[in-house]
């Protein structure tokens, strides 16, 4: 085997584990997507379950997720993509 094939090989394995590596970093930053800010649930009582007819698919500040019952966020709670359309607050106010 020459020098230029040893080369090629080394830059073969290097890619491979490069490749492997980044397997669990995609795996964890995925599930870094999905967060909550537990600061706020607390100070506004956030609960997955809707109060009466009063729920976060029907609050002004809900931002739906990717489908009716997706997962969403909420502009009061930043970096929060773990709200339910069920969900319910204290800060809730009906949608016009
Ligand atoms: Fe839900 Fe409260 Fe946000 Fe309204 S303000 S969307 S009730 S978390």
């Amino acid at each position: 085997m020459n020098s230029a094939q040893n080369d090629k090989r080394r830059q073969l394995l290097k890619a491979g584990c490069a490749a492997l590596v980044m397997i669990p970093i995609v795996a964890v930053s995925g599930k870094a997507m999905a967060a909550k800010n537990a600061a706020m649930r607390t100070a506004l009582k956030y609960q997955d379950q809707p109060l009466g007819d009063k729920q976060c698919s029907n609050c002004l500040q809900f931002v739906p997720g990717k489908t009716p019952t997706a997962p969403g966020g909420c502009k009061l709670y930043p970096g929060d993509t773990e709200i339910s359309p069920r969900g319910y607050c204290t800060a809730w106010v009906k949608k016009p």
